[in-house]
């Protein structure tokens, strides 16, 4: 007689609960009902989750069509983050939790591969890291990222990335391969390499000449790599002699373009940086408040900023950003018409 094989009633295995689980589950009891999430050395939590999809479409952006987000929420805490607000969607708070409860697509790349395969998909541009930092320090563990470019390289899909992590050098071999199979673009992002204003504003981020050597070991590997000074942040950042050091460090370092934006503050993440304003520098809250009275601070102070820019950046030979620009995190075109004579601009408020 043949041997029955006994299947479990119940198959529990190790399926991860998805987004949509884990919003519920949020909801009802709060982050500290994710009894799954990992506490790790970093003091941040770590909840995996299988994602259904992994391309997310966008409507309305100037390059591209689609973006990808392996993680959400990002240790690299930066108080002006605008996706601190996607946070608020999980009902988690774009404080504290942005920073410390992170989401991880534990099956990205999988997924990602079989909506590549599809007859359907066109090989459109996808903007990698629009939402939360692909290249925070979680990926040194679970090389999410890094499998997902194999699977972009393996279809011929077009990639920019942007990162704040220096760890991106890590997969300089597979950002090669994408970019002889179709193409890859890599933006780093250095706001400032002014000490005082990257320690206050960008708590968990690697040193900005640290990623500005990064940028350097990209491009003698051959890659179209180039740094978004963005955003420029009011009052800490904003000074011309500040934005002078920064860009001639950008140029001492071989980017190949360069592009900028000032700071955009809406939703959740207007909260928290004025939050973060009243509490560590109430002497500058009424300026805020007066440069932010809608999300965008004013077109004149913006086009200021980018005319001078624009004078730096031809005075140590750089050019702008590249032509097909895949995304800054304030979502916005850059203001690339401006005053013909940026060298007699300065800023209201340095
Ligand atoms: S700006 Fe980028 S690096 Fe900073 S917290 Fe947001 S996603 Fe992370």
């Amino acid at each position: 007689m043949a041997k029955i094989k006994r299947m479990p009633l119940f198959e529990l295995g190790s399926r991860r609960p998805t987004t949509r689980t884990i919003a519920l589950t949020v909801k009802s009891g709060g982050t500290a009902a994710l009894t799954g999430a990992e506490l790790r050395a970093d003091q941040a939590r770590y909840q995996e989750v299988s994602c259904r999809s992994a391309l997310n479409r966008v409507r309305g952006m100037p390059f591209f069509d689609w973006t990808l987000n392996v993680y959400r929420g990002c240790t690299h805490g930066c108080h002006y983050c605008f996706a601190r607000r996607y946070h608020e969607q999980f009902d988690m708070n774009p404080d504290d939790e942005f920073a410390s409860v992170i989401l991880v697509k534990i099956n990205v790349a999988d997924v990602l591969r079989h909506e590549l395969d599809r007859p359907s998909w066109k090989r459109e541009l996808v903007a990698v890291g629009t939402a939360t930092d692909p290249y925070q320090p979680i990926e040194g563990h679970y090389k999410l990222t890094r499998r997902a470019f194999e699977v972009f390289a393996g279809a011929r899909t077009p990639v920019s990335l942007v990162t704040k992590g220096p760890m991106v050098v890590r997969d300089r071999d597979v950002l090669q391969e994408l970019d002889r199979r179709a193409r890859c673009t890599v933006y780093m992002s250095v706001p400032t390499v002014d000490e005082d204003a990257w320690r206050t504003l960008e708590p968990g981020t690697a040193h900005p000449l640290q990623r500005l050597r990064a940028v350097r070991e990209l491009t003698d590997a051959g890659i179209h790599a180039g740094v978004l000074m963005a955003p420029i942040v009011p009052g800490f950042t904003s000074s011309r002699s500040k934005i002078e050091r920064t860009i001639k460090a950008i140029a001492d370092h071989g980017a190949r373009f360069i592009g900028c934006n000032v700071m955009h503050l809406k939703g959740g993440t207007r909260t928290h940086f004025m939050n973060f304003i009243a509490r560590e520098f109430p002497a500058m809250r009424p300026r805020f408040e007066k440069l932010y009275a809608t999300a965008n601070a004013p077109a004149a102070y913006r086009k200021e900023a980018q005319a001078m820019v624009n004078v730096l950046q031809r005075r140590y030979g750089i050019s702008k950003r590249d032509e097909k620009p895949s995304v800054d995190r304030t979502g916005e075109r850059p203001e690339d018409e401006m005053p013909p004579d940026g060298a007699q601009v300065a800023f209201a408020w340095d």
